[in-house]
């Protein structure tokens, strides 16, 4: 089944310009803002600017250049925020899709949650 894409979700006004968001980077392809809700010391979400809901829509649809700008800009990110295990502590990258992933807005984006120990990825049922 095709991905309709929501174009009312609240990431795409941001991309529209019609909310606000406290921006971290940006490139022709890729925006990344701080989490409006932050779950850690850094909580910043990345988000492509062509209209995709999951990661796996992503994955399959998006150009060659879409997907390495945006690995490239989340990679910058953690860089820049000093939380790469090479040199320092580490992050969790989360994407969340769909009714079991918990997704709240439809349009594909990942987190990166660092600045602290964040326990076990999940919790035990
Ligand atoms: P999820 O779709 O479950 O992966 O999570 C969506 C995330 O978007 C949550 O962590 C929210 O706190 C965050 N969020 C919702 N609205 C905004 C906004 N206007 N600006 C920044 N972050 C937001």
């Amino acid at each position: 089944m095709a991905y309709d894409y929501d174009d009312q979700n609240i990431f795409a006004k941001i991309l529209r310009g019609e909310i606000p968001n406290k921006t971290v980077a940006e490139t022709d392809h890729t925006l990344a803002f701080a989490d409006i809700s932050p779950q850690a010391p850094h909580h910043v979400l990345v988000i492509p600017k062509g209209a995709y809901v999951t990661a796996d829509h992503f994955a399959a649809d998006a150009s060659d250049a879409e997907i390495v700008d945006f690995w490239r800009t989340f990679a910058k990110i953690a860089r820049d925020l000093g939380v790469t295990p090479d040199t320092s502590d580490g992050y969790r990258m989360i994407s969340n899709a769909g009714v079991h992933g918990v997704q709240e807005v439809p349009h594909f984006h990942v987190h990166i949650v660092a600045g602290r120990p964040l326990g076990r990825m999940l919790q035990a049922q």
